[in-house]
């Protein structure tokens, strides 16, 4: 059996049924999907997988989540499907289940290069799921520019051993993805709320002391309130961004 190299077209044969194969003519990288190769690209990572738990921590931070413990940290080599050149434009995983996390997930603009034989180092490939090209290519009709490219993400399990949180940290961008999460510091009033509605009810006591007369230190007291209403419904009415997505699917 032989196959039709994607990048230079010269007639590979084929010693055993490998869905990663490379060519010995051009030295590209190939994707097998039954009969049909694509050229496989790597996007090589940039972060550490200490980088990533930081990032990771960060993010836990700016949504006011309390720390959490990271159970894992796997790194991955998620495949996508996608054009070439084309690398931050619209993407199609070439994997099955795509986890809610990666719902938003985008391919990051860097160069891609030949993927390697081996996964970077702390990198384990993802499997592609068959038949994904086939539906991708039907959908977008984008024919023979199609490529695999193999993007680099952190896996974070968090939480309750019983039922861990993951999030996903893009190893590129730094660009954490979550779906369900613990929730901020509190439901109702977070650390930085309290101290705000500390802060205004000092300025009301001091508002009250400085003007004797009753009604003016009434309105003095509504202008303030009034005057303080974004910041409070900034910090207590808004949830952080993605918190309520429900989550299902998972990579494993
Ligand atoms: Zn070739």
């Amino acid at each position: 059996m032989e196959v039709r190299c994607a990048n230079c077209g010269a007639r590979i044969p084929l010693k055993r049924d490998d869905a990663l194969l490379r060519c010995p003519f051009c030295d590209s990288t190939l994707y097998l999907d039954r009969a049909h190769t694509f050229v496989r690209l790597l996007l090589p990572p940039l972060l550490t997988e200490a980088q990533a738990r930081r990032r990771f921590a960060e993010e836990l931070n700016r949504r006011e989540i309390p720390a959490q413990e990271v159970l894992e940290a796997k790194g991955l080599l998620l495949p996508f499907w996608g054009r070439r050149g084309g690398e931050s434009a619209r993407a199609e995983a070439a994997f099955a289940p795509l986890p809610a996390a990666l719902v938003e997930y985008e391919l990051p603009s860097a160069g891609a290069t030949v993927s390697p034989d081996e996964p970077p180092p702390g990198f384990a490939r993802l499997p592609c799921s068959e038949n994904s090209a086939a539906r991708w290519e039907k959908e977008q009709g984008l024919g023979a520019g199609l490529v695999l490219y193999e993007a680099p993400v952190f896996r974070i399990a968090y939480g309750a051993t019983q039922k861990p949180f993951e999030a996903y940290v893009d190893a590129i961008s730094g660009a954490v993805f979550m779906a369900e999460s613990p929730s901020p510091m509190t439901d109702a009033i977070s650390r930085g709320s309290m101290k705000a509605l500390l802060v205004l009810f000092l300025i009301f006591a001091l508002e009250a002391m400085v003007i004797p007369n009753a009604a003016l230190s009434l309105a003095a007291a509504v202008i303030t309130g009034v005057a303080a209403f974004p910041v409070l419904k900034k910090r207590i009415v808004q949830p952080p961004a993605n918190a309520r997505i429900a989550g299902h699917g998972s990579v494993q």
